[in-house]
C-alpha cells in the first residue's frame, strides 16, 4: 500500500484498479502515512494558511428534485425563503468586516432570480467590494448565462458533478437531470475562464468503490481549481431518508488523495464533514484541505437551508462562526488569512514560497 501511495505522490494519478485498491484496502496506518504526505504538499504551497469563504445561502427554492437533497422541489415540508438583494448585500457587509474576501452565493435552482438579477447582484457586490472574489453556486445554467455572470465579474463557480458514473447519477436524480449536461456545464465554465470547483458526496446511496475511482479520474481530466467533497448525510424528508451516511474516514482519505493529485488546488473542509464528526473540519485540514466556508447567511434562514439533517452552525451569527473556526484552526496550528485565496498555477508559487515560511 505504501508503494501505491508513493506512486500517487510522484505521478499524481493512478489507474482505476489502483485507485480501487487504495480506497478499499488502506489501513488506518496507511491513511496516516498518506495524510502526512498530503499535509507536506499543502504546507509547501500554502504554509499554515487557511482561506475562508463566506457562504451566503440566498434561496432554498429549487426546480430540481435530487433524491438526496433536503431542499428538493418534491419536499413539501421545506419552508421556502429567498433573501432580498439588500439582505444579501448586508451579509457581504458584515462578512467584509469579519475579514472575508470571497463571497459564495449558493442556492437552489430558483427561476425567480433571472439571469439579469444574478448579473445585477454580482455587479453590485463587485462594485462595493472590488477587492473581493465572487463565487456562484447556483447549478446548471445556459452557456450564455455563465458568460454574462462572468462578464459581470463573477470569478469562480462551484458545481459538483455528484458522481462521474452516468448510471449512478441516474439513481440519484429524476429522469430530467443527467450527468452529461452537468459535465458539459463544467467544461463550459472552465472554457469561459472561471476558477471552477467540482466534487461529489462520499457514501451517497448505491455508490461503489469503482464509482469513487471514476470520480477521481474525472477530476484528473477536468483539472478543476477547487474540489469540494463531503459525506452524504440523510435528510428525513427525502426518498433516501433511510440510507446510511457516508463515513468520515473515507472522506478524509479522499481529501488526502485529492491533495496528492492536485497539489495547489483549493480543497475545503466542508460543513458536512463537520456535521458527521465534532472535529471533522480539523481532521479535513490535517488530511490536506486548505479552505473553510463559514456561513454568512442571516440566522433566521439558516435552518431552512437544510440539505441534510443536523447541519451544524445553524444557530450562530456570522461573527461567532468566523471566530469559532479561527480558534479551531489555531488549535491544530493553522491560521485563517484575510485573502481572496485565488487559485495560482504552480509556477507562480515559486517566488513566494519563502515569504510563506517567513510569516
Ligand atoms: N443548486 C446548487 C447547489 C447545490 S447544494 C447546485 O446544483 O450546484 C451544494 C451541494 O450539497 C450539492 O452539490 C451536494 O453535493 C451537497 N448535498 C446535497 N444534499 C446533500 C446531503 N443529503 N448530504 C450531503 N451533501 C449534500
Amino acid at each position: 500500500m505504501r508503494a501505491l501511495i508513493d506512486r500517487l505522490y510522484t505521478e499524481r494519478t493512478l489507474s482505476k484498479e489502483d485507485f480501487c485498491s487504495l480506497l478499499s484496502r488502506c489501513t488506518p496506518e496507511d491513511s496516516e502515512y498518506l495524510f502526512k504526505l498530503a499535509r507536506g504538499v499543502s504546507g509547501k504551497y500554502f504554509g499554515n494558511r487557511i482561506y475562508v469563504r463566506g457562504l451566503i445561502e440566498f434561496t432554498n427554492y429549487c426546480r430540481n428534485d435530487c433524491y438526496y437533497c433536503g431542499i428538493r422541489r418534491g419536499n413539501r415540508s421545506a419552508e421556502r425563503y429567498r433573501l432580498t438583494k439588500e439582505e444579501i448585500l448586508s451579509c457581504c457587509e458584515s462578512g467584509y468586516g469579519l475579514g472575508f474576501r470571497t463571497f459564495v452565493l449558493q442556492g437552489g435552482e430558483d427561476p425567480f432570480f433571472t439571469d439579469e438579477d444574478i448579473v445585477e447582484l454580482v455587479r453590485t457586490i463587485k462594485k462595493s467590494y472590488p477587492d473581493c472574489a465572487v463565487t456562484l453556486s447556483i447549478g446548471e445554467k445556459s452557456e450564455e448565462a455563465y458568460r454574462k455572470f462572468f462578464q459581470a465579474g463573477a470569478d469562480r463557480y462551484l458545481l459538483r458533478h455528484e458522481t462521474a458514473n452516468a448510471q449512478h447519477y441516474g439513481r440519484l436524480h429524476p429522469p430530467g437531470q443527467n450527468l452529461q449536461n452537468r459535465m458539459e456545464c463544467l467544461w463550459t465554465l472552465k472554457e469561459i475562464g472561471y476558477q471552477v470547483g467540482t466534487g461529489f458526496m462520499v457514501g451517497s446511496p448505491f455508490q461503489t468503490v469503482e464509482n469513487l475511482a471514476e470520480d477521481l479520474l474525472f477530476i484528473r481530466q477536468l483539472e478543476p481549481q477547487m474540489v469540494g467533497i463531503g459525506p452524504y448525510i440523510p435528510h428525513h424528508d427525502t426518498p433516501f431518508a433511510d440510507q446510511p451516511a457516508g463515513s468520515m474516514e473515507l472522506t478524509l482519505l479522499l481529501i488526502g488523495i485529492l491533495r496528492l493529485m492536485l497539489p495547489n488546488a483549493l480543497i475545503p473542509a466542508t460543513t458536512a464533514l463537520g456535521t458527521i464528526h465534532p472535529n471533522g473540519r480539523e481532521k479535513g485540514i490535517l488530511a490536506g484541505a486548505n479552505v473553510v466556508m463559514p456561513n454568512l447567511s442571516p440566522v433566521k434562514v439558516r435552518k431552512k437551508y437544510e440539505l441534510y439533517d443536523n447541519k451544524i452552525c445553524t444557530g450562530e451569527e456570522a461573527a461567532e462562526c468566523r471566530f469559532c473556526l479561527q480558534s479551531r484552526m489555531e488549535s491544530i496550528g493553522y491560521r485563517i488569512v484575510v485573502d481572496r485565496g485565488d487559485f495560482r498555477p504552480v509556477k507562480k508559487f515559486e517566488n513566494t514560497v519563502r515569504s510563506f515560511y517567513d510569516v
